[in-house]
């Protein structure tokens, strides 16, 4: 059994073409900025959306307005097969499944199984990993992993992310060696002193590293943190010219 958020069908953000990306709940991080705070507890949670409560005094029955919501389902890999399975006619040449979160490495097992499944019956598998956990077993199945360095200064990524970095330096090294194209990518916080140039060296250096991309903060998890009873991290969203500056670290190849 592995725990999830959610599976979201046809998306175009997490990869190549038209993909259902399988959220898992829980991650070993636990960064200051994450649009999805609900998949940083391994555990279940209840969101509390107060505007969307009428009052009606039935919570011990369930909440059929979507005030009170449960966050977090076991399923089976065969279970999260059988979703997967009912988008693989809009997937195409290009599309596929990819694993994300959270940090789907950190439920080794399961998601191991769920990209076995996928493989055997001939569907792309992606995961979206801060590479905070590295298995090579894993990642060895996979067609692509999309990846985050989010700071170069390991002080710095300790501060608001709660680990150091220097685990996840050596993980791009060793995702390098393996030969499986990475994305790599870097959400860009204007309150932080990120190292964005440095980080970009960094990945240059890297062969598997097909593209970097640099992502504005968006403060979609406000909302989540607020159900959750969580203050909002009070970070900005970066204007345009920042984005066109710091545009000179990105590359593809
Ligand atoms: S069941 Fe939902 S809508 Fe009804 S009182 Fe409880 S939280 Fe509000
Ligand atoms: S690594 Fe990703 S999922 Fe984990 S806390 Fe950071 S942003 Fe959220």
């Amino acid at each position: 059994m592995g725990m999830i958020t959610d599976i979201q069908r046809a998306s175009l953000h997490d990869g190549y073409g038209l993909r259902t990306t399988v959220f898992f709940k829980g991650c070993p991080m636990s960064c200051m900025w994450c649009h999805n705070p609900e998949c940083i507890s391994f555990d279940k949670q209840l969101l509390y959306y107060p505007e969307k409560c009428i009052g009606c005094g039935k919570c011990d029955q369930g909440c059929y307005s979507g005030a009170k919501v449960v966050c977090g389902k076991e399923m089976t890999p065969d279970q999260v097969l059988f979703e997967i399975l009912q988008d693989r006619p809009y997937y195409g040449d290009s599309g596929g499944v990819t694993f994300s979160g959270g940090e789907p490495f950190a439920q080794p097992d399961f998601l191991y199984e769920c990209v076995k499944l996928c493989r055997s019956e001939g569907i792309s598998t992606a995961a979206e990993t801060s590479l905070v956990i590295y298995n090579e077993e894993i990642l060895g199945e996979l067609d692509f992993v999309m990846a985050d360095l989010k700071v170069w200064d390991s002080d710095i990524h300790r501060e608001y992310t709660g680990v150091g970095n220097e685990g996840i330096l050596e993980n791009f090294m060793k995702l390098n060696g393996l030969g499986i194209p990475v994305i790599a990518r870097t959400p860009v916080i204007p309150e932080v002193d990120q190292g964005i140039e440095h980080i970009s060296e960094f990945l240059q250096g890297l062969k598997s590293v097909i593209r970097y991309e640099l992502l504005p903060y968006h403060p979609l998890g406000n909302a989540k943190r607020a159900a959750l009873n969580q203050p909002a991290p009070g970070f900005t969203v970066p204007g345009k010219e920042l984005m066109k500056e710091l545009g000179r670290y990105a590359f593809i190849r």
